[in-house]
């Protein structure tokens, strides 16, 4: 995000927001304004002695002041006091309305905040008030507090979770929020792989840039071969073949027809016949241009045609993004099933554009968040704990995303990618890990193929909230993440229930391939995050869950109260 010059960080007290801001200050080699600090330095007096002797009203009128003079200048970092965002005025275009500011919100649940001021009271001394703290509950204050001024907070560009998250990593993760609108800035998350490593480059405009990075990675080779379908090419074949033009590749370029069924040896034997009788040779380089369909089939292609050439795949599909690009399987169906053929084949280079994201249609992309938010409920169970939760982000964010506002969805694709790549890496180590991903596709795939009205994706998002209620029904969650869980599905559009033969569903589940050993393996919710792996559920239990999301409620008795 080149075009930043400014970081304005709101949120409650006891975020972290001063310690981030000089923390983000110094690395950037950027100036820090602290709202607060200033307040007391002009009044010469502490914040609640200034609230106390001035009143609320005056007290924002100078804090406004205090953050316009604040603004003035570029390349700055200003930590704002934790009710200066309340007033509407706050966020006109000379404050944080501004071109050019980045406004973060810190978020950390009402415990955390209580204990950071607790702590921080402790080192400054009792001379210090903490007037959040006084009072017999502390907590109830800030929680109460907190959910009034939780719409102002909301408008920030991007919130991120910063429990248990030190500050210096906050900064870090600010920092590389302000880097990554450069593909030139190096590759977001780098995959390590047996045939050599997978860089991701994750970054908004990154698509004008496939020309340099792929002849970065392969100087000597002279042809590229596009494979797209028609809707993708149609909207965006031209720059890409135009980007690579320019980086000196001889193109070629080929779209096949949209949809599962262009993932076939038909149409696998069609681009054979194409590059074999162009004279592909072993150095030219296949670029996948499109979704899931087309990453597949053309990595297929990539990976078997002269026993393997090079591959880039820029994926367009929120759900190529996430999770089809990322982790090297390609494949095509047969009418035994689903990806019978394949190969696992890495893409040294993934080059993923969030613009892409804008003309996706409606649907697609809804479908899409299904396996964000299925990341989301893994993420405890994964690498890469540390950088925060990630359910929490994505009920923050929502409007952000579901209007796809740069900061945020860019933040989010990088973390999902990251979050794959590191599940795809560790589970080399330690097999098994790879099995989360699956968390809602158990049933999921059944629903699927039981009624094909149902889209991937919102049949995973049915399949994940059966998964949670059979994970209740086994006494792993308690009854308020069943229904916190619906409350995330519903507020990125997905559905909420399906209208499906619960035979069918249940004949169908009993195929599914990835069963192991003749037992179906159920990745589920645990309380407090995360997932763990059940093998013999019963059938009862089963049917009970896909009961309670044919018919929208709890193990088919309760209605979820919204
Ligand atoms: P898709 O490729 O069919 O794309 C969905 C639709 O959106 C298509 O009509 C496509 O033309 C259109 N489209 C895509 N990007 C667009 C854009 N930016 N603008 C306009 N239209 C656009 O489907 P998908 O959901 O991307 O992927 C589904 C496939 O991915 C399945 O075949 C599935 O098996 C596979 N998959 C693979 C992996 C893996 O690890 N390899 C993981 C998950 C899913």
């Amino acid at each position: 995000m080149d075009d930043v010059t400014r970081v304005v960080l709101i949120g409650f007290s006891g975020t972290g927001k001063t310690t981030v801001a000089r923390l983000l200050a110094d690395r950037l080699g950027w100036d820090r304004y602290d709202t607060d600090e200033e307040l007391e330095r002009e009044f010469g007096m502490t914040i609640p002695e200034v609230f106390a002797q001035r009143g609320e009203s005056a007290f924002r009128e100078v804090e406004r002041e205090q953050l316009a003079r604040a603004l003035s200048g570029d390349r700055v970092v200003v930590a704002t006091g934790g009710g200066a965002v309340v007033d509407p005025a706050a966020w006109g275009s000379e404050l944080l309305g501004k071109p050019g500011t980045l406004v973060v919100a810190l978020d950390a649940d009402p415990a955390t905040m209580v204990d950071r001021l607790r702590r921080q009271q402790a080192e400054e001394g009792a001379a210090v008030e903490r007037p959040m703290l006084a009072g017999s509950d502390p907590q109830g204050r800030i929680e109460d507090l907190k959910s009034r001024r939780q719409d102002a907070y909301d408008r920030a560009a991007i919130t991120l979770v910063v429990d248990n998250v030190p500050a210096a990593f906050v900064a870090d993760e600010i920092a590389g929020i302000l880097a990554q609108g450069e593909a030139s800035a190096g590759p977001a998350v780098r995959l390590p792989a047996p045939s050599g490593t997978s860089e991701i480059y994750v970054a908004p405009g990154a698509a004008a840039d496939v020309g340099t990075l792929t002849r970065t990675r392969w100087p000597k080779a002279r042809r590229a071969w596009i494979v797209s379908d028609a809707n993708v090419g149609e909207l965006h074949g031209d720059s890409v073949v135009a980007s690579l033009s320019g980086a000196g590749f001889d193109t070629r370029y080929r779209a096949v027809a949209p949809g599962e069924g262009s993932k076939s040896l038909a149409t696998a034997g069609e681009l054979y016949d194409w590059m074999l009788d162009g004279a592909i040779e072993r150095g030219d380089v296949v670029i996948a241009l499109g979704g899931g369909v087309v990453g597949d089939l053309a990595g297929f292609v990539a990976a078997t045609v002269l026993r393997g050439v090079g591959f880039v795949q820029v994926p367009t599909s929120l759900l190529a993004m996430v999770d089809a690009s990322v982790g090297g399987k390609t494949g095509i169906n047969h009418r035994a099933g689903k990806n019978l053929i394949g190969a696992f084949y890495q893409p040294p280079v993934v080059i993923v554009d969030p613009r892409y994201l804008a003309t996706l249609p409606p649907r697609s992309l809804v479908e899409g968040w299904a396996e964000v938010i299925k990341h989301a409920i893994i993420q405890p169970s994964t690498p890469g704990g540390e950088r925060g939760d990630l359910r929490r982000v994505l009920v923050r964010n929502a409007k952000q995303l579901t209007s796809l506002s740069e900061p945020a969805t860019t933040y989010v694709i990088r973390r999902n990618v990251a979050l794959k790549a590191g599940v795809v890496e560790a589970d080399e180590r330690e097999a098994g890990l790879r099995a989360y991903l699956n968390f809602g596709h158990t049933l999921g795939h059944a629903i699927e193929a039981a009624d094909y009205r149902y889209l991937h994706g919102e049949a995973v998002a049915v399949g994940m909230q059966a998964a949670i209620r059979i994970a209740f029904d086994l006494g792993l969650v308690p009854i308020e993440e069943v229904a916190r869980l619906d409350r995330l599905v519903a507020k990125y559009e997905l559905p909420a229930s399906v209208e499906v033969d619960p035979d069918t569903v249940m004949r169908l589940l009993v195929s599914d391939k990835k069963r192991v050993a003749g037992s179906q393996r159920w990745v589920l919710p645990m309380a407090g995050g995360g997932v763990t792996i059940r093998e013999g559920v019963v059938e009862e239990t089963i049917r009970r869950a896909l009961d309670a999301v044919r018919s929208g409620t709890v193990a088919g008795t309760t209605r979820l109260a919204h």
